[in-house]
């Protein structure tokens, strides 16, 4: 049996930048919102939960991208309802990026939550399980949780079921994935080192917020990806300098202006925000107005922002 997503599901489907910029013209800005639950990269120093969004439509909350550690205890703040969700997606399976997923499956079983839940990931490659796996891994009948398996092997104790979709990783490439009338989803591959990665472009409303995820924009793919969005949450883990692992995994602030200025986002939203970031706003500002005049705003856990008419 095939799930209407998969139903809908158009395999690497180049977009047009003119179908981008019509979407974007089009935001209920007033009905959309993106709440930052985790503002944070894997410290336990920097004061943040680890990457986490929630994106709501008139005051429910619809997806939420990644699921970093402290997320959970977020989301309760936040006022959100597991059984509200349409879709996680997951930009990438770091533990700053998905360490809290089975405690929000777990909550989900005191909740009237009825409808299948849909998980999104990157495929797998030789370094990081392909999303499908790490559901399986985590929940079924072989995985660390299998007293959860009921949420992918339904029984007569389920009352729903995890549907993971694998998002491909053809370079250069965008999915795209249709979830229902008020949503849809884009991905593109990044480049993280040598993790699997994607971008995701998540129109709702008429409006679109686009997540770099973590990347080090080797690719320079994000650009066909994120077009006009009206808000674009960019991962600023390192400053302007670093050298070694950290900026073949991560973008440097002037790669973030250079992005910006391609994408023209109405705000621009810096998040994953580290030891080696924090304390450096002023500089890490100052190099992305080299490229891009528009709004910057530094996230912290629970802001809620909204999209911006440009
Ligand atoms: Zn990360």
């Amino acid at each position: 049996m095939f799930t209407s997503v998969q139903h809908l599901f158009i395999a690497s489907t180049l977009l047009t930048t003119a179908s981008l910029v019509q979407a974007s013209h089009q935001c209920a800005a007033d009905r959309v919102s993106l709440q930052v639950l985790g503002s944070g990269g894997p410290e336990f120093t920097d004061n943040r939960a680890s990457s986490s969004y929630l994106i709501s439509l008139d005051n429910r909350a619809r997806i939420m991208v990644d699921a970093g550690a402290g997320s959970s205890i977020n989301f309760e703040k936040s006022g959100a309802k597991i059984q509200d969700l349409d879709a996680i997606l997951f930009t990438h399976l770091h533990v700053d990026h998905s360490a809290d997923l089975p405690a929000f499956i777990k909550a989900s079983f005191f909740t009237p939550r009825r409808s299948d839940l849909q998980v999104f990931g990157p495929a797998g490659n030789r370094v990081m399980p392909s999303t499908t796996a790490f559901i399986r891994k985590n929940f079924g009948p072989e995985g660390s949780y299998s007293y959860l398996q009921n949420f992918v092997e339904p029984d007569q104790r389920s009352a729903y079921k995890i549907q993971a979709t694998d998002v491909p990783l053809t370079p250069h490439e965008v999915s795209n994935h249709s979830l229902n009338d008020d949503i849809s989803l884009q991905a593109i591959p990044v480049n993280h080192g040598p993790i699997a990665a994607t971008a995701w472009r998540v129109n709702i409303a008429g409006c679109s917020i686009s997540f770099t995820g973590d990347m080090s924009n080797q690719y320079k793919t994000f650009g066909t990806l994120a077009k006009n969005s009206d808000i674009i949450v960019a991962h600023n883990a390192i400053p302007q300098g670093a050298g070694g692992v950290a900026a073949r995994l991560h973008m440097q602030p002037s790669d973030i202006g250079v992005i910006a200025a391609e994408t023209n986002p109405g705000k621009l939203v810096l998040s994953h925000r580290m030891n080696r970031s924090l304390g450096k706003e002023t500089q890490t500002e100052a190099e992305i107005r080299k490229h891009y005049d528009g709004n910057i705003i530094f996230a912290d856990d629970l802001d809620v922002i909204q999209p911006a008419s440009h």
